[in-house]
């Protein structure tokens, strides 16, 4: 089987260091394989992005000599898309009109290790007055999959997220939806990617099935975190990762990923660093 991986940033902000960690990762995941590796901008919520962040992460990808071997993909121009497929959803059956708030979602639903479980209130519900979200049934939702890294890993959705949302209430498309369809579309056939999102893995092939689409192999990795263990990103104050700190940075990413570049490669153009790593 060929390989296709994919790294899918959110513009939610510049990278940080820890973003270049997860983007090197999957991209010498892929290389390693002698696969292809694929960039996807993932910018489908714009009330959370950040003027020019798209611009600047791929001016940064391109600093660090990390090269999308396709088109890069933009989520927001599949929009379209990502509402067809939730109305043929909701059309089966599959899913319904949901508009719970967060508010009625917390007097009702159950506490679980990943948040409140919806527990279904408006599976039989017909007339909405608030504007709706999408959720997709999660019925006996159970099941296991073979991470890479992390081992035989259980899911139950069922019984920690419930009927999950694949539209918001707002008209924008969910992560989820968004993120299995696009790899669908790309023919991703490995996600590499941070142990931060393992958690929504079974959700997503809960997802791919109900669709009918492949499922990928997945591998999680440990995710780089502050002083205070706490995982890098905007919210915890990362520092912006800029294009003129690639020489400088790369050799500390592939010691973040517990590889010991040589000396000689070390304050070099990034792709030395690369291809020596893909080699190893
Ligand atoms: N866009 C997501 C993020 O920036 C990652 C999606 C994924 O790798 O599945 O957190």
């Amino acid at each position: 089987m060929g390989y296709i991986g994919r790294f899918a940033p959110s513009p939610s902000g510049p990278l940080h260091l820890g973003s270049l960690v997860a983007a090197v990762a999957s991209y010498l995941h892929a290389r390693i394989a002698g696969g292809q590796w694929l960039i996807r901008i993932e910018d489908i919520d714009p009330p959370r992005e950040a003027p020019q962040a798209s611009r600047q992460i791929l001016e940064t990808l391109a600093a660090f000599e990390l090269h999308s071997d396709q088109d890069i993909l933009f989520q927001s121009r599949y929009f379209e898309n990502y509402l067809e497929i939730a109305n043929k959803l909701l059309a089966s059956g599959q899913a319904y009109r949901c508009s719970c708030s967060r508010q009625d979602i917390r007097h009702a639903g159950r506490v679980t290790p990943v948040g409140y479980r919806y527990p279904g209130t408006c599976r039989t519900r017909t007339i909405h007055e608030q504007p709706t979200a999408i959720r997709v049934r999660a019925n006996q939702a159970l099941g296991s999959f073979q991470d890479e890294l992390q081992g035989t890993c259980r899911y139950n959705i069922d019984a920690t997220t419930g009927d999950y949302v694949i539209f918001r209430n707002d008209g924008l498309p969910a992560y989820h939806l968004a993120v299995v369809l696009d790899d669908a579309r790309q023919g991703i056939t490995h996600i590499a990617r941070g142990y931060d999102l393992l958690a929504t893995t079974g959700l997503h092939i809960h997802l791919q099935q109900t669709l009918g689409l492949p499922i990928p192999k997945y591998a999680h990795f440990p995710v780089v975190v502050n002083a205070a263990k706490q995982k890098l990103s905007k919210r915890t104050g990362a520092k912006a990762v800029l294009p003129e700190d690639a020489r400088r940075l790369a050799p500390e990413i592939l010691r973040y990923l517990g590889a010991d570049p040589p000396k000689s490669l070390c304050g070099r153009n990034p792709y030395h660093l690369w291809a020596w790593a893909s080699k190893m």
